[in-house]
């Protein structure tokens, strides 16, 4: 079904949209192909009775086994990188939310716009890895956003600084601001380097992943993020036993013990039964809590 700038799918499965490759279904999914569908998508959420949920490429997500009581809310708005303009030192450079975020990373390098090369091999949405401030080998997104263009539910759309940004660890959120909202768009701020440096620090970073994580696997990335002053949440976990540990076709992985895979057939139950267990061990064990990195709907 369309409406101006809309596109509203009936039921789709949250296993057939996150890279997990788990979840019920969801009400709907209403996905913004236009500008224009940014006018009406509150009175058209309003109109299916649910709550929003953002949803980009399905990353980072464990959805749960049940139905799902809201609507997915996703971009399809595709433009760029588009160079605003640069100096000698550096370049300012717009990306439109629903790329993706390797695309834009190949685009960054051609276009020698340096500072995300340790991005390489994230994959999901640019909108995506902007509300996660992903990042990696000591470089996160949110270290290049000098404005960002967002749609919040409540608010409409905004145009943001960088001041009004709160970056932390896996976490974007807007001073101020509550209630869901749509990253619609980032500048970035990027130093300017040769193309031909970046490519290869992207093409080391992309190795250097391959040799130690299951980048292939049915997996959301890291399930927990790394806590402060302990070692890391994957070293926390193998020296609790649970690397290789499996529970209902879900299994931390034996290459990358923070990355929990889904072997086919698993489901949500057991991936956070087996979770839980990890959790709790590894706080008796160690005295650290471990924190989700991955979003849990369930
Ligand atoms: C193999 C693998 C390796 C990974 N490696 C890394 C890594 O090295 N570093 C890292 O940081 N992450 C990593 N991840 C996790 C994931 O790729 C990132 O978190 C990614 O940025 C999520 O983007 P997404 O579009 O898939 O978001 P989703 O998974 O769809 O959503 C994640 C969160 O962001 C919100 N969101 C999504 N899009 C938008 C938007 N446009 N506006 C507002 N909110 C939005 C959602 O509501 C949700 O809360 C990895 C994942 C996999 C599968």
């Amino acid at each position: 079904m369309h409406s101006d700038g809309l596109h509203i799918h009936h039921g789709p499965r949250l296993a057939d949209r996150t890279t997990l490759g788990l979840g019920g279904r969801a009400l709907a999914e209403i996905q913004v192909r236009a500008p224009s569908g940014l006018e009406t998508l509150r009175d058209v959420l309003d109109g299916f009775g649910g709550c929003g949920q953002v949803l980009g490429a399905g990353s980072n997500i464990l959805a749960g086994d049940a139905d799902m009581p809201f609507v997915l809310l996703s971009l399809a708005l595709k433009q760029g990188p588009r160079l605003l303009r640069m100096d000698d030192e550096f370049m300012e450079i717009y990306v439109e939310g629903g790329c993706m975020l390797p695309r834009v990373l190949g685009e960054l390098a051609r276009l020698g716009a340096s500072g995300l090369e340790g991005l390489a091999g994230i994959p999901g949405s640019f909108g995506g890895a902007v509300a996660m401030n992903a990042g990696s080998f000591g470089s996160t997104i949110g270290d290049a956003i000098q404005s960002l263009s967002v749609y919040s539910l409540r608010r409409g759309l905004l145009e943001l600084e960088r001041p009004a940004l709160e970056l932390a660890y896996r976490h974007m959120g807007i001073r101020g601001l509550e209630g869901p909202f749509l990253v619609t768009g980032a500048t970035l701020r990027l130093r300017s380097a040769p193309s031909a440096a970046i490519k290869a620090a992207m093409r080391r970073n992309m190795e250097k992943k391959r040799a130690s994580q299951p980048v292939t696997a049915k997996s959301a990335g890291c399930v927990y993020k790394n806590p402060a002053n302990a070692p890391a949440a994957g070293k926390l976990l193998e020296d609790a036993g649970f690397k290789g540990r499996r529970n209902g076709g879900m299994v931390f992985s034996p290459l990358h013990a923070n990355f929990l895979v889904n072997e086919g057939g698993g489901n949500a139950n057991a991936a956070l039964d087996l979770m839980a267990e990890a959790e709790a061990t590894v706080l008796q064990r160690f005295g650290v809590r471990l924190e989700r990195e991955v979003i849990v709907w369930a």
